[in-house]
């Protein structure tokens, strides 16, 4: 098949062209590299199945040669990320849907939403199934990815409905893994950073508020399965094992054999209390499990993170 991803240089569009490409498709990358870095699919660039197209998702798409399927990846996603690129991430997730969802109509492609746990906000329904409306605060900082997101469900759900589009939704809880940007602030990140450095290691609050993280494969092969069964409603992806921010800090100390100690900043504002994916809708309909534990996914990473450093 001939794929379009679109954020395809970042942390999960990449993993996602190194399955598709490995599948045997041929996989054009579109991304404007705000966040995302050619690094992530320089094995690529020589592949006469793979094409790169420096481009803004944001703005009109003009491609050449019929597509068998958009996947729209292409966003910040770090809390710090959106909170400093905070229009281009409401670009990105309306005028950027808007823009991929009529590029796969034009196509006659179907169309694949990375949407995100954060659809729920901070949740007052644990854990959080697909039937959950969320509890958003549309102004708070957080507001521009949410919200952004919960459009682009909005708008995928309209081209369905309307147009017929034959689409999929994906609510993607923390993921993490090689290629997650060191610098990105998010607490897989950080706390490996801090640990592999003996620096203080931030923990935001007490701590008390609760993830649950999925290593990068399990999710990329939720997809994969997912592109193979006509199921037009959302589906959650993540690992049903719920964690403190402390906890994990405690691991990565551990795993890393760190000096570093654990110091306290303030908690940034709507930060969700609690997360904990409801599974039952993709083990059911996509026959998909978790296969990585935390504590395996974790040194998995951290051995990437120590490589990379060399
Ligand atoms: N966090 C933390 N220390 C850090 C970075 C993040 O305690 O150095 C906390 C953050 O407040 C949140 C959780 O870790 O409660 C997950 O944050 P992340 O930025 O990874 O993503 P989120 O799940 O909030 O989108």
């Amino acid at each position: 098949m001939r794929i379009l991803i679109t954020g395809g240089c970042g942390f999960i569009g990449s993993h996602l062209t190194d399955a598709l490409i490995n599948a045997g498709h041929k996989v054009i990358v579109m991304d404007n590299l705000v966040t995302g870095s050619i690094d992530n699919i320089k094995q690529h660039l020589s592949n006469p199945d793979f094409e790169f197209i420096h481009h803004n998702v944001s703005n009109h798409i003009h491609l050449i040669g019929h597509l068998d399927w958009i996947i729209h990846f292409a966003s910040p996603a770090s809390p710090v990320d959106y909170l400093q690129l905070p229009i281009e991430t409401l670009k990105v997730n309306s005028l950027g849907t808007h823009n991929t969802l009529g590029l796969a109509l034009a196509k006659g492609a179907r169309y694949f939403l990375a949407s995100t746990s954060e659809v729920y906000g901070d949740p007052k329904v644990h854990p959080q199934t697909e039937e959950y409306w969320g509890h958003v605060n549309p102004i708070g900082p957080r507001g521009v990815y949410d919200e952004s997101k919960r459009f682009a469900e909005a708008l995928t759900m309209a081209y369905h409905h309307k147009h017929n589009l034959d689409t999929r939704i994906i609510r993607i809880f923390n993921c993490y893994g090689p290629r997650l940007r060191i610098n990105d602030g998010r607490v897989v990140s950080n706390f490996i950073k801090q640990a592999l450095n003996d620096e203080d290691i931030t923990v935001y609050g007490k701590g008390e508020q609760t993830r649950s993280f999925q290593y990068v494969s399990d999710l990329v092969g939720g997809i994969l399965k997912f592109m193979d069964v006509k199921y037009n409603e959302p589906i959650n992806l993540g690992n049903p094992d719920e964690k403190t921010v402390l906890e994990l800090a405690k691991i990565i100390i551990k795993l890393t054999n760190s000096k570093s100690n654990i110091v306290y900043e303030p908690l940034p504002i709507d930060d969700p209390k609690q997360r904990l994916p409801d599974i039952t809708r993709a083990k059911t309909i996509l026959n998909w499990n978790v296969k990585v534990s935390l504590l395996e996914g974790l040194e998995k990473t951290i051995d990437w993170y120590r490589k990379a450093k060399q």
